[in-house]
């Protein structure tokens, strides 16, 4: 085992020390060193992990857009999460789990956390999961969750976390992506108080896909006494846990690009995108984050309020705070429940010291009584980061007062990432936050804005142009699409003569280097920080039988910054005459994506019409659309083939008595 890691890195800030060490213009050196010299600078900052076998080349390029990161070398995610702990820190908390749902609250050390990753992987082995095997994750926000994803990676399997939010046919198209060994999923999740049932959603995705796996563990909460069994194939949780108390599973040392999960995600085409993430890149990046960016130290408590079915929960509940030493909080329950001020209460009884959600969330509490917040000693919370969506001003500054021993930090990333690409360095050097601006490009990103049709880069201050990265991608970043290649390439370095890597956003940069989100340039939803693809929602209505056809919009909103809004055309026009007709078919629309998809794709509104707008050639103006419902001009109209159809948008919109 070479501990690499005893050496503190070159140039590598300890954040721990206080930033005033820092002379100013220091960040701006340290971003140069990572895109002048990546080699040198990311060799440093890999002796933040361990590694089994050193690499032997830093970053291989030879076939771009794919990067390989630490080729030759080998090291372990879970080990590095864990094990590395266990001579400094067996006694320390390493998982604090709240569920305001169950009343539970249970606190593991590293030592503790050990035994059990070493039991859920052996009791894996057991199932027949082995190195390179898939394994679907469908579990509400437990502990067990993050047993199962460690145990994955110990063993070498690569595990794919599906939000519980989504339904059957979300659950199924991405079995049969991944075409898992194995899925683990639990009898029912709690929200608000409500139990919501997954086993029979699990049976009805299990009947859909045509790449089942062949055995499912289930972990019965007692939630739900109903849940469907499957003898021959279920097996139950606890059991199998009991036969492996104190079982120990070496770790499996993996070459530094062998994928350590997949993650789905949305994007044009109704086919979810499975982002894969390689070992010693993601481990490097997330250590090297959680110093320079989030500035955890070891032994203090990170609280990421997310989900571990989003990427924000891989890398910020799981991997990156306990890559880092600290103790991470796993709270299952809503920010407003029993009231708005639980959040806090955690913060103070936990001395959390740095907190990540998203700007949705705060919205909520923002239209809670403010006093909620000063309820409780927040005092031990240096940063609070907030990701996923556009970070409002009024947001930002609300926050900002109400936490003011707090700084309220934007940062921009997405799915395929795995970290920010844009962002304050507060580890490196404190920079005056600007309201609406996550930051300058992150060290290891060559960001750029280049012009939509000329592809021409942008450099004059504030003009418009989309958000691309020159490759290669630094560490941590998506190494392909899972299974797909030629769609890695297609899908993200394909827009421009030259090839970068698309983020799809616009974007513009002020004079300070400062970047400014201005929206998707394709026609990707972004409700609450999820991203939502249109097309994967218009798929879903389409499958009613009563609809003829659909056009899906995201339209702006005050607390989940965009809701999904249906234009629909029923087959059977007479079911339009009537207000119980029309009511009767929206909500069987709802129902659909509902059970489709799931909950969180429902369109806030569905309109039902008898055409929609399209171009002569047949294409959807959904740019149109969206303006009309967001009370905007509808823009350049001279392709419109027939102006009663945009006439019906713009009546469908208009509030009924
Ligand atoms: P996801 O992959 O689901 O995390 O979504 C990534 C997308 O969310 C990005 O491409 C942006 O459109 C949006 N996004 C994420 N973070 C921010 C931010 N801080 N400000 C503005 N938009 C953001």
């Amino acid at each position: 085992m070479s501990r690499l890691n005893d050496e503190k890195p070159f140039n590598s800030p300890a954040p721990w020390r206080g930033n005033e060490e820092r002379a100013m213009g220091t960040y701006k050196e340290f971003h140069r060193q990572s895109v002048e010299r990546p080699e040198a600078f990311w060799a440093e900052q890999a002796r933040l992990i361990d590694w089994e076998r050193p690499w032997d080349q830093v970053l291989d390029f030879s076939r771009p857009p794919f990067a390989r990161w630490f080729v030759g070398g080998r090291t372990n995610l879970c080990h590095n999460a864990v094990d590395r702990h266990l001579a400094d820190r067996a006694q320390q908390p390493a998982l604090v789990y709240v569920s305001t749902e169950t009343q539970e609250q249970r606190r593991y050390t590293y030592a503790q956390l050990h035994t059990e990753v070493n039991r859920v992987a052996a009791m894996l082995r057991t199932l027949g999961v082995n190195r390179g095997d898939r394994v679907i994750i469908y579990l509400p926000m437990v502990p067990e969750a993050i047993f199962t994803l460690l145990a994955c990676t110990r063993l070498g399997a690569i595990h794919s976390v599906v939000f519980g939010g989504f339904a059957a046919h979300s659950l199924a198209t991405r079995m049969d992506d991944a075409k898992p060994a194995l899925l683990v999923t639990a009898d029912a999740g709690m929200r608000g108080g409500k139990v919501i049932p997954y086993k029979p959603l699990v049976e009805e995705a299990l009947k859909q896909a045509q790449h089942p796996p062949s055995r499912v563990l289930v972990l019965n909460r007692g939630l739900d006494p109903t849940m469907p069994r499957v003898p021959e194939r279920d097996v139950d949780f606890a059991t199998l846990a009991r036969e492996h108390e104190g079982a120990q599973v070496a770790v499996e040392w993996l070459e530094s690009s062998e994928p350590s999960y997949i993650l789905y995600t949305s994007g044009t085409t109704g086919r979810p995108k499975g982002v894969q993430r390689d070992t010693g890149g993601y481990a490097v990046a997330l250590a090297s984050s959680m110093r320079n960016i989030f500035t955890g130290k070891p032994g203090e408590t990170m609280f990421t309020a997310s989900d571990i079915g989003w990427v924000v929960g891989h890398s910020y509940i799981v991997y990156g705070p306990l890559l880092a030493g600290m103790t991470t909080v796993l709270y299952e329950g809503l920010p407003i429940r029993p009231d708005a001020s639980i959040w806090w209460r955690l913060v103070e009884e936990h001395r959390v010291n740095v907190m990540f959600t998203s700007p949705t969330a705060i919205r909520l509490l923002k239209r809670q009584d403010a006093a909620h917040l000063s309820r409780h000693d927040t005092s031990s919370l240096r940063y609070l980061f907030l990701a996923g969506e556009p970070l409002d001003a009024p947001t930002h500054e609300w926050i900002s007062s109400a936490l003011p021993a707090t700084q309220v930090l934007d940062n921009y990333w997405q799915t395929e990432t795995g970290w920010p690409l844009l962002g304050p360095c507060p580890g490196v050097e404190a920079r005056p936050r600007k309201f609406g601006s996550p930051g300058t490009a992150l060290y290891g990103y060559r960001v750029k804005l280049l012009d939509a049709q000329s592809g021409e880069e942008v450099t004059a201050p504030n003009q418009k142009g989309v958000l691309v990265v020159e490759p290669p991608l630094p560490p941590g970043c998506l190494s392909t699409v899972w299974g797909d290649d030629a769609r890695f390439v297609s899908t993200y370095f394909s827009h421009f003569d030259k090839p970068v890597y698309s983020t799809f956003d616009w974007a513009t940069r002020d004079e300070d280097g400062d970047y400014f989100i201005l929206g998707r340039t394709d026609d990707v939803i972004n409700v609450a920080g999820h991203r939502l693809g249109t097309r994967e929602i218009e798929e879903a209505i389409s499958g009613h039988p009563g609809i003829a056809e659909v056009a899906v919009v995201g339209v702006k909103d005050s607390l989940k910054g965009q809701v999904v809004v249906a234009f629909a055309v029923p087959k059977d026009a007479s079911r339009m005459q009537t207000e119980e007709g029309r009511a009767g078919l929206t909500r069987e629309v709802m129902d659909t994506v509902d059970k489709t998809l799931g909950a969180l794709a429902r369109p806030a509104q569905v309109h039902l019409v008898t055409l929609l707008p399209k171009t002569r050639s047949g294409k959807l103006l959904r740019r149109s659309i969206q303006a009309l419902a967001e009370q905007r001009e509808p823009g350049d109209l001279t392709t419109l083939e027939d102006p009663s159809a945009l006439e019906q948008v713009r009546e469908a919109l208009k509030p009924r008595e």
